[in-house]
């Protein structure tokens, strides 16, 4: 049961979505999480991903040290807590997307049911010394429900979004009860000093909070907690080694078999209006109009498997971008040459990492993206005798470690198109400048230190 915090305890992670143990963990918060529990044994909990008559019921599964326990929910509260609140409110909200943020109170009050759901049933599997650590704007008030219940174990919560300024996020209606539960946790992690200030600014300046000369951030009714900047990595030793193997797959030898020795552009992202793609299209068709001479000599692949179809935003960014490629190969294409080849389908990290190999150029433009793991894999794919080039939006969470990609704004057609004719006459030399800079950042913080460095500052 609950009680004294005493640091010997299992790791306890809690996230929407859990990868169980038969299924890829794609992203880089799923294998972190796979990984740190482990090593240390511990418990995964989140929703199971099935909708159900009644929400509520818990499946329970053993892997070896690891256990995995998933929770059903009904179907009001999936539309409520997840389609509703979290992806149709919070996520564009901390996107800087006010104009898609749709507020409505049932769907709050759904968000609030549904973590204290997960609250309920965490009381009956954790232990007084089990660390927690919360994932995610899905479940920001859980750590105060817990409290409310007793629980005085170290709970840490890891944002992956993007934090915007306060002055959007106060746009929030009732945004202070909310967040002010973040003082519940011990410690609160952020992917960029960017979002941290932003955090700091809203508790200082919205809330009343004071730093205290330890860092602490202190709540008028008197809690503290600490936010810090911990930037997500992946695992880039095996990313590397996977890429190197890539010849080995017949989807690889097909893509490049295709190309004809053309040089090959990559983007590859969720369908999300976070990422900028309809502005990467255009960028891409500013490209071919202003450069001719690159007709016939490239080639854009775009893979953007469907997210969130429940979400008629997500919806509408499809037909835009199915308009969008269609006119630009109207405009371009020749009999022999498909200017953009837009899939929407999904693929493993192991034929992922053979496509970055073989692209010339790594296209990630997101509009505002808490880091975008992609950018990173694309580095640690390259061949480090003949490294591609990653053009990469100022507004991408990786851009803070990634200064030796072109960044650009992704909303300045112009730009982009210019930093990819850049890209693609670029010489060896400054390519292999620039990929060894950036890998040895990517070498230095890979997921295993993100995820030691946030567990031991939890810990402290
Ligand atoms: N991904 C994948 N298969 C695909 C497309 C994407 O495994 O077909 C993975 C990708 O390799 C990356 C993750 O999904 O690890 C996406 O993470 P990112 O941070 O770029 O964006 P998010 O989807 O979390 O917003």
């Amino acid at each position: 049961m609950p009680g004294r915090p005493d640091m010997g305890g299992r790791l306890v992670v809690v996230s929407n979505r859990v990868a169980l143990p038969d299924q890829t963990a794609t992203g880089g918060l799923a294998s972190a999480m796979r990984a740190a529990l482990q090593e240390r044994g511990g418990l995964w909990f989140g929703w199971s991903g099935k909708v159900a008559r009644l929400s509520g019921e818990v499946h329970r599964l053993r892997d070896g040290m690891v256990e995995y326990a998933t929770m059903d929910l009904s179907r009001s509260d999936h539309d409520e807590f997840y389609d509703g609140f979290a992806n149709r409110t919070l996520w564009p909200l901390l996107h800087y997307r006010p104009d898609l943020v749709d507020y409505n109170r049932k769907h709050l009050a759904g968000y609030l049911r549904v973590n204290q759901l997960f609250a309920d049933h965490l009381m009956s599997l954790i232990s007084s010394g089990d660390i927690i650590w919360i994932n995610d704007y899905h479940l920001i008030p859980l750590a105060a429900m817990l409290r409310e219940r007793g629980v005085r174990n170290r709970i840490g919560f890891f944002l992956h979004t993007p934090l915007p300024a306060a002055g959007l996020l106060i746009a929030l209606p009732l945004h202070n009860e909310l967040l002010e539960t973040l003082a519940r946790y011990d410690l609160v992690g952020l992917h960029t000093p960017r979002d941290r200030r932003a955090l700091e600014e809203y508790f200082l300046h919205e809330l009343g909070a004071t730093m205290r000369r330890d860092g602490h951030i202190r709540t008028p009714d008197g809690h503290s907690f600490r936010a810090e900047v911990f930037p997500i990595g992946i695992d880039t030793a095996e990313v590397a080694q996977s890429a190197s193997h890539a010849d080995e797959h017949e989807e690889i030898h097909d893509l490049k078999q295709s190309l004809e020795g053309r040089a090959l552009i990559i983007g590859v992202d969720r369908l999300d209006y976070s990422k900028g793609l309809p502005e990467r299209f255009l960028a891409y068709a500013r490209l071919l109009e202003r450069s001719p001479q690159l007709h016939r000599m490239v080639s854009f692949l775009q893979i953007a498997p469907p997210s969130r179809g429940g979400v008629p935003e997500y919806r509408q960014i499809r037909r835009e971008l199915e308009r969008s490629a269609g006119h630009i190969n109207g405009m371009y294409a020749a009999p022999d040459w498909v200017p953009i080849r837009y899939v929407n389908s999904s693929f493993p990290h192991s034929v992922l990492s053979g496509y970055y190999r073989a692209a010339r150029v790594g296209l990630v433009t997101p509009l505002r993206d808490g880091m975008n793991l992609v950018a990173k894999e694309y580095v640690a794919s390259q061949n480090p005798e003949d490294p591609g080039v990653l053009v990469l939006s100022r507004f991408a969470g990786a851009a803070q470690e990634l200064g030796d990609a072109l960044l650009v704004n992704p909303a300045d057609t112009e730009e982009v198109a210019e930093a990819l004719e850049r890209a693609l006459a670029m010489p060896l030399e400054e390519r292999l400048v620039r990929w060894r800079r950036m890998m040895d950042v990517l070498e230095r913080q890979d997921v295993t230190a993100w995820r030691n460095a946030f567990f031991r500052r939890l810990v402290e």
